[in-house]
């Protein structure tokens, strides 16, 4: 699949491109509705779009109860992780909870060693 421009539509080369989970050419990576030339400090993707697309800060539409898209936007826009955020955040959450199983598991086993053998030295003695 050709890198294409998600602007324009246009082939883009990796010398003018900007990757911010859609590419975009340099002089494509404006605000959709007045132009303003964007950087990756003050762009806003707004996925919540359909199609997606950025916007400057005055013209990033709002969603009623949508903070979920702003969030995005902003942790996108300090230059966090851009693809698969929500993915992510899910594996960690899958891993957290696994840690816990384990932790959980651990913690059950030293218990009954320790009762094994507290009973056995309470025999002997
Ligand atoms: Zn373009
Ligand atoms: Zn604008």
């Amino acid at each position: 699949m050709p890198d294409v421009c998600h602007r324009c539509g246009g082939r883009v080369y990796p010398v003018e491109r900007v990757d911010v989970g859609a590419l975009f050419h340099r002089r494509c990576f404006r605000c959709k509705i007045c132009g303003l030339q964007l950087s990756l400090r003050t762009f806003n993707w707004d996925q919540s779009n359909n199609p997606p697309d950025i916007y400057c800060q005055a013209h990033m539409p709002r969603h009623v109860g949508c903070i979920d898209s702003e969030a995005v936007g902003i942790k996108t826009a300090i230059g966090a992780p851009k693809r698969g955020v929500a993915l992510s955040d899910q594996v960690s959450n899958y891993d957290w909870s696994m840690y816990q199983l384990q932790a959980f598991a651990t913690f059950v086993v030293v218990v009954v060693v320790v009762v094994v053998v507290v009973v056995v030295v309470v025999q002997f003695f």
